[in-house]
């Protein structure tokens, strides 16, 4: 065993969390909870996680799942787009594998969803698979430990950071290892304030040895945050809230949103109304701002303002709009989610 591995995996026995996912050497469950920790924290995954295999505990449960159970499933965790990749994954594993999750890692690999991080992963853990598993945690060890100066997102800097991990690599026990990279990237290692005082790694990294550990790894500077102002209508009818289904190829696919403008595009109130009238065909007039959400989606800082708002004298809610239940299990957007907090009183209904 490679000694880097040796120091890592005696660290990993002492001091590694106790969390769900590594209870089990299910592909299934692996898999999804690669998923799941996909831009969520560790302790927002746990419950949904343990929900989640409940309601859906194989591929075959999950490819059968309408898009409500998909999104009442995946409520809490957000970026819903990863579970109907997740969901085209299962069905793919029902139609070619006939339900059971592939050991081969080429077969793995071309499941929709799929990417090289998750293929090492679900390889490695439940397969004992010699796999890496790069992620943004083991990019930094790496970085830091063999002092690599290339930018970690370069074509450059992914090779060396690669090479360096197969180099500790310890092929016979390739899944504890990756999670204990993983894990010293996440308890250790971390992005600003790594403790190298404590970490079983420090007599030989570059990094601490230089001074380096401020400036590795090498990223490409941030986007520029882009502030946006969006509108949206609260109008309160017999089934609950005017809402819409998110079509496909927007933000929230599938969700139920508010009749508005955003969450991407700002809009100044005076336009919102005939703005309304030209996307949903709808005569509402427009009141004052009930509600106001703040939210981020990318590089997108996001204003969401709720106005109170009504039918127009004559008009129903007819074609893209109906009634949406507030409470209950409407799959409600999180911002919409974020507005009603704001806008219910104590009795659940919306303050005037
Ligand atoms: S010594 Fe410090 S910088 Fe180097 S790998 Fe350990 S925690 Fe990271």
């Amino acid at each position: 065993m490679p000694p880097f591995a040796a120091r890592l995996l005696r660290w990993y026995e002492a001091a590694r969390r106790d969390l769900p996912w590594r209870r089990s050497r299910d592909p299934w469950a692996i898999w999804v909870s690669e998923v799941m920790l996909q831009q969520t924290r560790v302790e927002a995954v746990k419950e949904p996680f343990a929900r989640f295999l409940r309601s859906f505990p194989t591929p075959a449960a999950f490819a059968a799942a309408s898009d409500d159970e998909l999104l009442h499933a995946w409520r809490g965790l957000g970026y819903y787009r990863r579970a109907r990749l997740l969901r085209d994954g299962a069905r793919a594993v029902v139609a070619r594998h006939g339900g059971a999750v592939p050991q081969d890692v080429e077969a793995l690999g071309d499941l929709p969803g799929i990417g090289d991080y998750t293929r090492g992963a679900v390889a490695s853990i439940a397969f004992g698979l010699a796999e890496l598993a790069v992620d943004g945690n083991v990019e930094r060890v790496a970085a830091r430990h063999r002092g690599i100066r290339d930018g970690v997102d370069t074509a450059v800097g992914k090779r060396a950071v690669r090479e360096a991990v197969t180099d500790w690599l310890d092929r016979d026990r390739a899944g504890d290892f990756n999670q204990a990279l993983m894990e010293l990237g996440a308890t250790v290692c971390t992005p600003t304030s790594p403790a190298c005082e404590r970490c079983p790694v420090a007599a030989d990294c570059q990094a601490k040895a230089l001074g380096l550990t401020a400036d590795l790894p090498v990223k490409k500077p941030k986007r520029a945050a882009v502030e946006v102002t969006a509108r949206a209508v609260l109008v309160t009818g017999p089934g609950g809230l005017l809402g819409h289904r998110v079509p496909d190829g927007e933000p929230n696919a599938g969700q139920v949103d508010l009749p508005g403008e955003g969450p991407l595009r700002s809009v100044d109130a005076a336009d919102l109304a005939g703005l309304l009238r030209q996307r949903f065909d709808a005569r509402i007039a427009l009141g004052p701002v009930l509600a106001t959400a703040k939210h981020a989606i990318t590089h997108h800082r996001i204003t969401m303002h709720g106005h109170a708002a009504t039918l127009a004298a004559g008009a129903r809610a007819t074609g893209r709009l109906q009634w949406f239940p507030l409470a209950g299990d409407a799959p409600w957007t999180t911002l919409a989610r974020k507005l009603f907090r704001q806008a219910l009183g104590a009795d659940g209904t919306l303050r005037a």
